[in-house]
């Protein structure tokens, strides 16, 4: 198991528990173009058998299949549940990760994926200081 993997697993099991440490002002709307869904950028996993290990820990990876690898050799996947027209088709049972996306506070840095209508805005220090 590689290194990068098992810092996944962590990050995947303090998103849950831990106090998020970046925030971000999130501008934009949904396009409802499905990209997010077509195209997610898999964190720390490299292979198959990495993913498959996520699945057994965290069953609702299960929906996720692989469809590419990106340029930092992580893996790229598609849902099951996403309809030819871009809309969710378990969109009132989709899981909390679906439905806090784009997520406002995140322990790591993110990007929105390009032609996405959301537009993330690293807060300046004094919007901190304001609250
Ligand atoms: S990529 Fe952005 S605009 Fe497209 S469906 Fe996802 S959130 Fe909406
Ligand atoms: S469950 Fe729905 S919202 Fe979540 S990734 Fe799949 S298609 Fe997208």
């Amino acid at each position: 198991m590689s290194i990068d993997f098992i810092k996944s697993i962590y990050y995947e099991l303090i998103s849950y528990f831990v106090p998020q440490r970046i925030t971000y002002r999130i501008e934009g709307e949904c396009r409802k173009c499905g990209r997010c869904c077509r195209q997610i950028h898999a964190y720390g996993l490299k292979n198959q058998k990495e993913l498959k290990f996520m699945q057994y820990i965290f069953p609702w990876y299960k929906r996720f299949f692989i469809t590419g690898i990106d340029e930092n050799g992580e893996l790229i996947l598609s849902c099951i549940y996403l309809g030819e027209d871009g809309l969710c088709s378990v969109y009132k049972k989709r899981p909390f990760v679906c439905k806090n996306y784009p997520a406002k506070k995140i322990s790591f840095n993110a990007e929105m994926i390009d032609g996405c209508g959301f537009k993330i805005v690293k807060k300046e220090f004094k919007e901190y200081l304001k609250n």
